[in-house]
């Protein structure tokens, strides 16, 4: 029987946990699902990652008011994937900030990733009429780094490199050292490589590292509370990324087409990370695209809802 496309078979709603980490800081994180940070500044708060509507930025809203009531003022996009943007309205924020290469990926691909991420999450798309037409744009874009004021709060806004796309932001609170990573760095969930670079992730989790953050908010799972936890987060996502990129780098030597390339990936990966969440979504995106860069597409090709389909057939068919 073949496998129901990305995740259109998932339908479970998961539980929400909204934890302190910091004087400062806050993960709302949902069992694998898409989390968000939030930032509680002296005059204003911030929230990282919008979730996917403004339906589900509501409910964000409803736990960052069982701690503050000051406003909401900026939205940081990560990146430009529709799971982390299209909630942003929900918020009504003065400022919605992301990096410049996130800005020019939203203009050159932003439309075809809607379609393509709506059509792989129905469940979180569940009340995608209430996003806005068009695309989430941010009202203010930064080159490598941003720094922000709330208050005597510094917030630093940091590209570390490229890695699970190319515009990838990390928010850093010097003071608190605390770390909202986006999807750059993930827990019990599976790392999405379908618009990534995989011979940068490394390198850029190395330098996230060298932050010596003392907790960490990945893109999905749970927050990692000490060096610890944040250690494994930083060593479980690079050795899922390097794993690929070995086993697809075997299969290309090899001479094997990406159907081959891709049988043999999925059946030496599942014992190690199968129990991760979306990792059977997530193996075919992030082997096609490993495969276009270890031979011919330095850059990641963008995915419309056509090709997603026509791939997932091919490999999974
Ligand atoms: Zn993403």
């Amino acid at each position: 029987m073949s496998k129901a496309f990305a995740s259109q078979a998932d339908l479970t709603d998961k539980k929400i946990t909204f934890t302190q980490l910091s004087p400062n800081a806050y993960a709302y994180t949902a069992e694998g699902d898409p989390n968000t940070g939030v930032i509680v500044g002296d005059n204003a708060v911030m929230v990282i990652d919008t979730q996917a509507t403004p339906v589900m930025a509501e409910d964000v809203i409803r736990h960052i008011r069982t701690v503050t009531d000051k406003p909401i003022k900026y939205v940081v996009l990560s990146h430009y994937h529709a799971v982390r943007v299209l909630g942003a309205s929900g918020y009504a924020p003065e400022h919605i900030i992301a990096s410049r290469d996130t800005y020019d990926l939203i203009v050159e691909r932003g439309e075809q990733d809607k379609a393509s991420e709506i059509g792989r999450f129905p469940r979180l798309f569940s009340n995608v009429e209430t996003v806005p037409p068009g695309m989430t744009w941010p009202t203010m874009t930064f080159n490598r780094k941003m720094t922000l004021w709330m208050g005597k709060l510094e917030v630093q806004l940091l590209q570390l490199g490229r890695g699970h796309t190319k515009g990838d932001t990390v928010v850093w609170l010097p003071q608190d050292r605390v770390l909202l990573s986006g999807d750059l760095v993930e827990f019990d969930a599976t790392p999405y490589a379908g618009d990534a670079y995989f011979k940068d992730w490394p390198q850029t989790l190395e330098n996230v590292a060298a932050l010596k953050p003392v907790a960490l908010v990945p893109g999905r799972g749970p927050a990692l509370l000490g060096e610890e936890q944040v250690a494994a987060g930083l060593r479980e996502t690079g050795g899922f990324i390097a794993d690929v990129r070995r086993s697809v780098e075997e299969g290309v030597a090899a001479g094997k087409d990406l159907n081959a390339v891709y049988k043999d990936t999925f059946a030496k990966l599942k014992p190690k990370y199968g129990h991760w969440v979306i990792f059977d979504h997530c193996m075919p995106f992030d082997v096609t695209r490993c495969y276009d860069e270890v031979t011919q597409y330095p850059d990641p090709r963008i995915w419309t809802a056509e090709r997603d389909r026509q791939m997932w057939e091919t490999l999974e068919g």
